[in-house]
């Protein structure tokens, strides 16, 4: 569909973005040592079929699932499967619906109790890079300074930034143009538009940028065995500013976080 989305069309995907918000705040309380993804892609994929809703991943070229569940070493695309999370794991889950023709699309890298130092620091790192991404995702700025925002930072600290997958446009498909790398040089690719709706989604390492595959032909991991962090926001340019269209709210009032962190890009009130 067109790049530039008019505001009733916002208004389909920030309600399919918020679905998916609330279906990872309801994970979030289940999330503990013991369960196995497998459960949590069940609850997930009933929670969202009770809010008149279908699995936007599920068949999306040919991927078996709701969630893609990807512990520790994953980047992104695990498969959900009977292995229970252990105290210490770190568990990124991508989840996206498909309501009333129109995608949402995003992703929360949880802890599973007790986590490492420098994990949690990869952690808070990637989601304060995935603010800087959406904070140049505005008129008068290009697909580069997104990805250049995002580099930048997350590099200073010695991370890894995946190449190969990169955000994207969402609307009545799931992927569209333009591709948004988390990687990129100031003042380069396609200048930004009023109504565009985009996935900013940083994947980040903690060691090398290097990723590899395994044989079921999904499951992306680091090449190093060094854990990996994915954060992933719907975002729309509205009066030529970011406009968040999903949310963590959800995830933290679960888990009894405060946080500010959305306030700057958050134009609507949440319908809580
Ligand atoms: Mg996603
Ligand atoms: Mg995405």
């Amino acid at each position: 569909m067109s790049l530039q989305k008019t505001a009733e069309e916002i208004e389909l995907i920030r309600n399919s973005a918020l679905l998916v918000s609330k279906t990872l705040g309801m994970l979030a309380s289940e999330i503990k040592p013991g369960v196995t993804t497998l459960e949590l892609d069940k609850k997930a994929e009933t929670f969202i079929r009770d809010h008149d809703a279908i699995p936007g991943f599920l068949g999306l070229y040919d991927f078996p699932n709701t969630l893609c569940m990807s512990p520790n070493a994953q980047v992104v695309h695990g498969i959900p499967n009977n292995t229970p999370l252990q105290e210490g794991d770190i568990i990124s889950i991508d989840c996206g619906v498909l309501k009333n023709g129109y995608y949402g699309d995003h992703a929360y890298t949880f802890e599973v109790g007790e986590i490492e130092s420098e994990t949690k620091k990869l952690l808070d790192r990637t989601k304060a890079s995935l603010y800087k991404g959406i904070e140049a995702f505005r008129i008068g700025n290009r697909v580069g300074d997104v990805g250049f925002a995002i580099q930048q930072y997350v590099e200073h600290f010695g991370y890894g930034v995946v190449r190969e997958l990169v955000g994207h446009g969402l609307g009545t498909t799931m992927h569209e143009k333009p591709e948004m790398p988390n990687y990129g040089k100031r003042g380069r690719g396609k200048s930004f538009l009023e109504g565009m709706v985009v996935a900013i989604e940083p994947m980040i390492n903690q060691g090398t940028h290097r990723i590899k595959q395994l044989q079921d032909g999904w499951t992306i991991l680091t090449a190093d065995g060094a854990p990996s962090a994915h954060f992933e926001h719907n975002v729309a340019i509205v009066d030529g500013k970011p406009e968040l269209l999903s949310t963590f709210k959800y995830i933290y009032d679960a888990l009894g976080i405060t946080s500010n962190e959305e306030d700057a890009f958050r134009v609507v009130p949440l319908p809580l």
